[in-house]
């Protein structure tokens, strides 16, 4: 098995607090901590959830703590519709992996958050994606779209 907290490319999910606000650095000043979540998984993947679902996510790359004063943080939404049962998110990356039937770091995020399943082995990676994506109501979810 490789390790996963020394991935040679870069990763999409900093789990430092160092990088606090900033982890655009190279690999060797940031090391430790990097997960790299799948953006290739198909689009729904895993356990298809029964009814509509949406979550708002926080940047994911200021690390373990949220930074909230940030300019650079901008919140995302993230939706699973039960009439078209697919995953979407306001995400820049998403539109290009939606034609490729794919889904973004974010989509998975709440996807692995849901499942409850650790896939880099590391108590940290659950407790991340519990500070970064929130699920909300749809009414919250739309009160948001509109602002
Ligand atoms: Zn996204």
């Amino acid at each position: 098995m490789f390790s996963v907290h020394f991935l040679p490319t870069a990763a999409n999910f900093c789990s430092q607090t160092q990088n606090l606000g900033n982890c655009r650095g190279p690999d060797t000043q940031y090391p430790l901590g990097r997960f790299d979540i799948p953006t290739t998984e198909n689009n729904p993947n895993g356990e298809i959830p029964t009814d509509s679902l949406w979550y708002t996510a926080v940047y994911f790359k200021y690390g373990f703590t949220q930074n909230l004063n940030s300019t650079r943080s901008p919140t995302y939404f993230v939706k699973f519709d039960n009439n078209s049962n697919k995953w979407s998110c306001t995400c820049p990356d998403f539109p290009r992996r939606e034609r490729l039937g794919t889904c973004c770091k974010h989509i998975q995020g709440c996807i692995d958050l849901r499942a409850g399943f650790n896939r880099f082995n590391d108590d940290r990676y659950l407790t991340l994606l519990g500070n970064h994506l929130t699920e909300v109501t749809e009414e919250e979810y739309n009160n948001m779209m509109a602002e």
